[in-house]
């Protein structure tokens, strides 16, 4: 697999929907922006592959942002994702992380915020205390609780042939209360003997029949996941001169340039008095411009 995709599946006769997403650049690019331990490149594997799982269900454009927040070593894990699969994230943590930690030995006492941002229209914030063992089942209870359906999410992270995968599953009642609960939990159980080394390495189309060969399933067509940070050299200028001028001249005569750099990349956006100056000189243009 050189592409990163997710897949949507549906189950003929029986009101239950699936998804699943299996991926490997996009984790890399995401846990290479910083020198992360093994725990918490683990964490934002977890989150980068439920937030693929969840912007899948967006209906509209936009985006959705799924943040752990605590006081354990860990106080942020952040993935955010948009309708076209374009994800990017961070995680800052201070000391010792233990090999082996869950999320409740990372976050200490936390919760999880889930931003729904539409391109038009409100946005919409959930919160949900960090119950359950798992991320995962911390996320089947924001469903419990959101959307009253009943959800089952498989996240899983590790290496497949020597490079880092993260991939993950998902199980949900459609909406038109149909879907049966007998109907529900024997899916629940086939889908539960999915083993790591099949959802890093074989196809979707090979997982799925593996998995549900017994069933009619209707997958679509594979979307497909990338990184994509959306810095840049101009939005980082335009931040850089919307700071008091007394504070960039200060930064300048102590440092030389004023940098800017993306946590998300591990970009570093440099600029000196020159380059300040020429930002101030095309956003004296710009203001101009819309004036007349
Ligand atoms: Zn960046």
């Amino acid at each position: 697999m050189t592409k990163d995709y997710l897949n949507r599946y549906l189950f003929d006769g029986v009101s239950v929907r699936g998804e699943l997403v299996q991926l490997g650049n996009t984790y890399q690019q995401i846990i290479s922006s910083t020198e992360y331990p093994a725990p918490v490149k683990n964490l934002l594997g977890e989150l980068l592959v439920a937030t693929s799982l969840l912007t899948a269900t967006l209906k509209f454009e936009g985006s959705i942002t799924v943040q752990v927040q605590g006081d354990g070593p860990v106080s942020l894990a952040v993935i955010n994702g948009d309708q076209n699969q374009n994800l990017r994230g961070v995680a800052r943590w201070e000391g010792d992380v233990k090999e082996g930690s869950s999320i409740h030995d990372l976050m200490g006492k936390g919760y999880m915020v889930i931003t729904i941002i539409p391109t038009q229209g409100e946005r919409y914030q959930g919160v949900v205390g960090l119950e359950g063992d798992t991320l995962a089942e911390c996320l089947e209870a924001y469903f419990k609780n959101s959307e009253q359906l009943r959800t089952r999410i498989w996240l899983r992270t590790g290496e497949f042939e020597g490079q880092p995968k993260a991939a993950g599953m998902l199980l949900q009642v459609m909406p038109d209360g149909q879907g049966s609960e007998s109907d529900f939990e024997h899916l629940e159980t086939i889908t539960d003997t999915v083993k790591n080394e099949e959802l890093f390495g074989l196809e979707a189309q090979d997982l799925l029949y593996r998995l549900y060969h017994q069933e009619e399933v209707k997958v679509f067509e594979p979307q497909e996941v990338n990184f994509e940070c959306g810095c840049s050299r101009e939005r980082s200028g335009s931040a850089v001169i919307s700071l008091h001028p007394d504070e960039i001249e200060k930064i300048l005569a102590e440092e030389g340039k004023v940098s800017l750099h993306c946590d998300y990349c591990g970009t570093d956006y440099d600029f000196d008095s020159i380059d300040i100056a020429a930002l101030r000189e095309n956003a004296t243009e710009a203001d101009d411009n819309q004036v007349h």
